[in-house]
């Protein structure tokens, strides 16, 4: 007998393993269908790996500055295949966690590609499932480089990175984007040579133009080589290696190094999905929804990466909520006033809202507050007083349009600010908010202060 489902959720990535639970949740019998493993480009080979090899270099960082706090921490040594067996270990756990998770909620889970033979119908290898509601978060995939060829050994993408045996001693990231900027922080603190090659004026270029140049300059103090306006040109193997030619428009130049990492970007998996014979409408590349995460087929949903920018787990997460709760029949609709932005580099990043230059480009009379960690005393005491904290506020309303932040526990630091915008809070009542000390979230709240008065603990 063919088994029937109220909810069927394609993909368990963090949007669709979400959508499957608040769909249980409200009552709802869920089959989630999943190709390859669950969790998704986020725990597999995204968020979670990375994090976990940028956790081994803070570690590595914190031992080789040691002394100054007064710990004798010699011969320092790194074990790299211990790293990648420690980051496998934690995919593993978190992936077993989500299977747990979906077991505890009796959501069946079904192996294989899910494929759409009608509106009412989805195929999965040999089995066929009538569709009552479907939610689809198939995430995205890897985008190709024009006229270049991925070979998995020397020329590689994200994937291939996160599985990588030894340490490179030089490598050639394309692309200064999120992704890009977080490997290379992660290689460089490991030793690697690392030269970036990034076409647009900046990296990080969505990001508050001052915050993306300190970052720059950071890490070009590092001995990171950044290029900017520059593109690759050609790319051969020899001897090994990889000889790339880069242009910057005025200059032709050639580099050697052991692999060349592709990180221009990603887009969304809406192929061999069958879309067409559900009629779901597709647009610039991405499933098209309403604010009910709706497709233009009702009952049939879409979520996450499959639906365009930004690609971030915890959008893809809301939306799932969003689309679960209207498939089980509620009226709820997506806001997507305040994403939080992180960004995983050493220093890190972090922000929400609008940036400076977007908030003067789209009329506003802008305000700014700013703080350094420099002058915080619990970033001091931490022997990192590296960065800022920004505050972009609209002069008429004092409404908060943005916070940026560079700086030592950034992501943790944004949510604070997030919460502020979500709530319409103004700049006035952010002021009198009593702020615990000595906390790096100070720092927030002097940037604050900074917008209209002075900062109190700035000469
Ligand atoms: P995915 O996580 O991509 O999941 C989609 C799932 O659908 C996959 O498991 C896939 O196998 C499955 N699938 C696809 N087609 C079918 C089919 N036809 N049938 C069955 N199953 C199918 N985001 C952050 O917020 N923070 C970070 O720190 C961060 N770091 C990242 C680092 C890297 C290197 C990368 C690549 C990404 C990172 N991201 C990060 C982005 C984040 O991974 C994605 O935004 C997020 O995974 C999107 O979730 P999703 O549920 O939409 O899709």
């Amino acid at each position: 007998m063919k088994k029937e489902f109220d909810v069927l959720v394609i993909g368990a990535g963090p949007g669709g393993y979400t959508a499957a639970i608040r769909a249980a949740q409200l009552g709802g019998k869920v089959a989630i269908i999943e190709k390859q493993d669950l969790g998704g480009t986020c725990l597999n080979k995204g968020c979670i790996p990375t994090k976990a090899l940028i956790a081994s270099v803070h570690t590595l960082h914190c031992l080789k500055k040691a002394e100054e706090f007064g710990i004798i921490a010699k011969n320092v040594k790194i074990d790299f295949s211990a790293i990648m067996t420690r980051k496998e270990r934690i995919v593993k756990r978190l992936r077993t966690g989500i299977k747990n998770l979906l077991k505890s909620y009796h959501i069946e889970v079904i192996k294989g590609q899910a494929y759409f033979v009608s509106p009412s119908t989805i195929k999965i290898e040999d089995k066929t499932l009538d569709i009552k509601k479907c939610i689809i978060a198939t995430g995205s995939v890897i985008s190709e480089m024009l006229g270049i060829k991925i070979d998995g050994q020397n020329i590689i993408t994200s994937n291939d990175v996160i599985e990588l045996e030894q340490i490179p001693s030089s490598l050639l990231i394309v692309g200064g984007g999120v992704i890009g900027l977080e490997f290379a922080c992660i290689f460089q603190g490991l030793g690697s040579k690392v030269t970036i090659a990034e076409a647009l004026s900046s990296i990080l270029s969505s990001e508050d133009r001052e915050i993306s140049k300190a970052l720059k300059s950071i890490l070009a103090k590092r001995g990171m080589d950044i290029k900017t306006k520059t593109t690759v040109k050609e790319i051969n193997l020899k001897d090994g290696k990889v000889e790339v030619v880069l242009n910057s428009g005025e200059n032709i130049e050639k580099i050697l190094v052991e692999k060349v990492v592709i990180t221009i970007g990603r887009k969304p998996q809406i192929n061999n999905l069958g879309l067409e014979n559900a009629g779901i409408f597709c647009e610039d590349g991405r499933i098209v929804v309403n604010n009910k995460m709706e497709t233009n087929i009702k009952g049939i949903y879409a979520i996450g990466d499959v639906i365009g920018g930004p690609f971030l787990a915890h959008k893809a997460s809301a939306e799932g909520i969003v689309a679960a709760e209207n498939a089980l029949g509620r009226q709820t609709l997506i806001d997507y006033r305040a994403i939080p932005r992180c960004i995983f580099t050493i220093p890190e990043i972090a922000s929400v809202g609008i940036s400076e230059e977007e908030a003067r480009k789209k009329g506003y009379k802008v305000a700014i507050g700013k703080f350094p960690f420099m002058v915080n005393g619990k970033a001091i005491t931490t022997g990192d007083t590296t960065g800022f904290v920004k505050v972009v506020v609209d002069r008429e309303t004092n409404a908060i349009l943005g916070i940026h932040i560079l700086g030592l526990q950034a992501t943790e630091l944004i949510t604070q600010a997030s919460l502020a915008i979500r709530l319409g809070c103004t700049i006035n009542e952010l002021n009198r908010i009593i702020y615990p000390h000595p906390t790096l979230s100070e720092a927030i709240w002097e940037a604050a202060q900074d917008v209209y008065q002075k900062a109190i603990d700035l000469p």
